[in-house]
């Protein structure tokens, strides 16, 4: 396949949800749009020099990951024992192989060891304490609990520890975070997708979302396009939401933009589905949408011009 450099793209998200303008001071939004700009950057980086986008959003992830701002690998939120328990998953869409981990904890960058379980096992998804097990055999760098703990985060789940109630990290009144992803198009034309999370505050019996499921959180498809998805994982599951913009696309002949809106608009809301999705096709025509006040997110193409922004 021809290389084209010119029809690169990338985009990532750091979560959708109850995320009010009026409650995000110019320093606090400072901070998340140079965290997405660092990740966009990463990635972006590998794209210029013609590298692979299932690389390109395995260094954007990593990125968001790193920082505490979102609900992923460092800032993972607290499930109801007080521990972190974090999922993720990545797909290949030039031939779908797919990677993704469930429920560990202690690893630094679970999107690296759902790569691994995709490049070094003849599994797609593995969790819990096989995945630490896992983890520790491919050598993936490990973390100890200090490293998750976030005051912030702490207190979010202080304020539903003893209780049933689960909460998306970003629908707590000003507490929101998010769900981190990524998108790529390549200048080979091949498309990826990946995501990663702590899942919902005050998890419990392990709780498994939308982001470690190929279909639901994550999806790509060189014939149409890259999905990465973030929101309430009950609904996105149930909606098969990743997927089912890809099979608009390659059944109906909808373009990404109206797959997008209908997955978002139509078939998300009925579902409780509160959230948004980020995606690329295999033209590099980007879409960042979402059915709630607002989505961490952003963009960049070739000519390297970073877009982020976080309100509608
Ligand atoms: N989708 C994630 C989950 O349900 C949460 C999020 O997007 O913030 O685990």
């Amino acid at each position: 396949m021809n290389m084209d450099p010119s029809r690169i793209a990338l985009a990532v998200h750091g979560g959708a949800g109850t995320i009010e303008r009026a409650q995000m001071t110019p320093t606090r939004e400072k901070a998340y749009r140079d965290a997405l700009e660092l990740a966009l950057r990463h990635g972006h980086a590998v794209l210029e020099k013609g590298g692979a986008a299932l690389d390109a959003v395995e260094a954007a992830v990593r990125a968001l990951e790193d920082t505490p701002l979102f609900n992923a690998g460092r800032g993972s939120v607290f499930n109801a024992d007080g521990q972190h328990e974090m999922d993720a998953s990545l797909m290949s869409g030039a031939d779908l192989r797919a990677g993704a981990v469930a429920g560990v904890q202690n690893v630094k960058n679970p999107i690296t060891l759902a790569r691994r379980v995709m490049d070094h096992s003849n599994h797609v998804l593995i969790s819990g304490l096989g995945a630490f097990e896992f983890a520790h055999r491919q050598k993936v760098e490990l973390e100890d609990d200090q490293y998750f703990f976030d005051d912030f985060r702490y207190q979010q789940w202080k304020e539903v520890a003893g209780s049933d109630k689960v909460q998306l990290d970003h629908s707590d009144k000003e507490k929101k975070f998010g769900t981190v992803g990524a998108v790529a198009l390549d200048a080979s034309g091949h498309l990826a997708a990946a995501t990663s999370t702590g899942g919902m505050t005050n998890k419990k019996w392990q709780r498994v979302g939308d982001s470690p499921i190929i279909g639901a959180g994550t999806y790509a498809n060189d014939g149409t396009c890259a999905v990465s998805c973030t929101g309430h994982g009950e609904s996105f599951i149930r909606a098969v939401a990743a997927h089912d913009v890809h099979a608009l696309m390659a059944y109906k002949g909808l373009s990404l933009e109206e797959a997008v809106r209908v997955v978002v608009h139509e078939k998300l809301p009925p579902l409780d589905g509160d959230g948004g999705l980020i995606a690329v096709d295999r033209n590099g025509n980007i879409v960042l949408d979402f059915n709630c006040p607002g989505m961490y997110r952003g963009h960049v193409g070739a000519d390297g011009i970073v877009h982020t922004a976080i309100f509608r």
